[in-house]
């Protein structure tokens, strides 16, 4: 259920009540339109990934900036973009089972919706759902680029499936998957370019093999933050799939030549003890701030770090002259941004200091 929101505009920040959501607005702006500049002279679209921010606004927002729709993981997320007018969505992802399908094929009567598949068995029950339900589903062939999760060996297995997808009347083949997840956070610049380099190859020459069978590719979709500019400057890709750009996070700020972005989430919390010497306990544990990718950073106090995190309990370690008062409110710079965005039901878009909106995150929560 959604909880009222913990703020309201016109507050100051130390207003806000804890643990919350805080988006700096004037570096999240900058960011939707770094990406934009970024990518306009490469000719390369950008599909937002919406797993990142679940908001039917920020969809709007990005793509108000040229990105042409949003890529998704989940049919439960693109139902709240295209419930919020998001009018196209690529389930980036396989989508397994007849209730989640029937879902999916209900949603292609109001919004353009394509999903992924590296499985003929899938194939099938796409086709099924989109019969059922009176409608044409574009479906993808993701391929294995490299990280070894999903998708089907590039090449001639890739080409079979697309024939499969191409040959029913219910569906349409809507190009290739090729994202590279493993490479994102490879630490040095020579390990993506290695990573990417491979998967744009494997990707060309899938490209070449379909069309050799008269199959060309709508969509050619990968990268995320830590890669984007290689894959769209490989000439291979059509589509840029970044989600964590537009937050920024912990991680992805240890990358070497770290992706130019501004750190613009954090989750507010309070010093709620400091009963132990050289210690201060947040109210920002793990149920808080997403913990899977390391602990986050108290930003802008040098000398406090963040060491433990239990379930509402965040320890700081605090060093001679950096103790924080009881009730100091601290921004923190989450390890993962997207696990940290699903534990809140809205976003406290904040600009120099004060309470600009509210938005909610509506796909938030365990739905698939
Ligand atoms: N595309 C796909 C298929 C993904 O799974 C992900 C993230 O895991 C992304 C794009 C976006 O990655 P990032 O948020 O790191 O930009
Ligand atoms: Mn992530």
């Amino acid at each position: 259920m959604l909880q009222p929101p913990p703020a309201e505009p016109g507050m100051m920040e130390e207003e806000v009540d804890t643990p919350a959501l805080i988006l700096d607005l004037d570096a999240f702006e900058a960011n939707l339109d770094a990406m934009a500049a970024l990518l306009a002279p490469t000719g390369v679209k950008l599909r937002a990934h919406a797993k990142t921010h679940k908001s039917a606004v920020i969809a709007r927002l990005q793509m108000a900036r040229g990105a042409v729709g949003q890529c998704v993981q989940k049919v439960a997320e693109a139902e709240a973009l295209a419930w919020g007018g998001v009018p196209d969505i690529l389930v980036s992802n396989q989508v397994v089972g007849a209730a989640k399908l029937a879902r999916l094929a209900a949603l292609a009567r109001i919004a353009e919706v394509a999903v992924c598949a590296d499985d003929p068995l899938q194939v099938v029950e796409i086709a099924a759902a989109a019969e059922a339900a009176g409608v044409r589903i574009p479906v993808l062939v993701e391929i294995d680029c490299g990280a070894s999760r999903c998708g089907v060996e590039p090449g001639p297995e890739a080409v079979a499936l697309a024939e499969r997808i191409a040959a029913s009347p219910h569906l349409r083949f809507g190009g290739l998957q090729s994202y590279h997840g493993s490479a994102q956070h490879k630490r040095t610049p020579g390990e993506r370019e290695a990573a990417i380099a491979h998967a744009a190859e494997v990707t060309r020459r899938t490209v070449e093999q379909l069309r050799q069978r008269g199959l060309d590719c709508p969509i050619v979709g990968g990268g995320g933050t830590g890669t984007f500019a290689l894959e769209a400057a490989s000439g291979v890709y059509t589509e840029i799939q970044a989600g964590s750009y537009a937050f920024m996070d912990a991680d992805y700020a240890r990358n070497e030549a770290p992706p130019p972005f501004r750190q613009s989430l954090f989750v507010l919390s309070t010093v709620m003890s400091r009963a132990i010497p050289g210690v201060a306990v947040l109210d920002a544990g793990h149920k808080a701030v997403a913990v899977d990718s390391g602990l986050p950073l108290v930003h802008g106090r040098p000398g406090l770090r963040y060491v433990s995190a239990s379930d509402e309990h965040g320890k700081l370690l605090v060093e001679d002259g950096a103790a924080p008062a009881l009730g100091d409110k601290l921004r923190l710079v989450p390890g993962h941004c997207d696990p940290t965005v699903d534990r809140y039901d809205w976003y406290v878009g904040v600009r120099q200091g004060r309470v600009e909106c509210l938005w909610p995150i509506a796909a938030r929560g365990a739905m698939a």
